[in-house]
């Protein structure tokens, strides 16, 4: 794991939200830092919020598992 990887972790533990504004990848936000979908997220393309977007399903269904 390489430095930017790790910034962007760390990112994403600080956000309640984030999402990616690369075109055409993801059209969901992301909850949760170890999501697999919001992992991939380049850090130059993450963004702290929702954008008015749903909540992506690993997301919802790691959360539905946890309560
Ligand atoms: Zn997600």
């Amino acid at each position: 794991m390489d430095d930017a990887i790790r910034h962007g972790i760390e990112a994403r533990k600080d956000w309640s939200a984030y999402y990616t504004v690369a075109q055409g990848f993801d059209t969901t936000y992301h909850n949760r830092p170890d999501c697999v979908d919001g992992s991939r997220i380049e850090d130059e393309d993450l963004r702290a919020g929702t954008d008015d977007r749903p909540l992506c399903d690993k997301c919802r269904n790691s959360q539905r598992a946890a309560t």
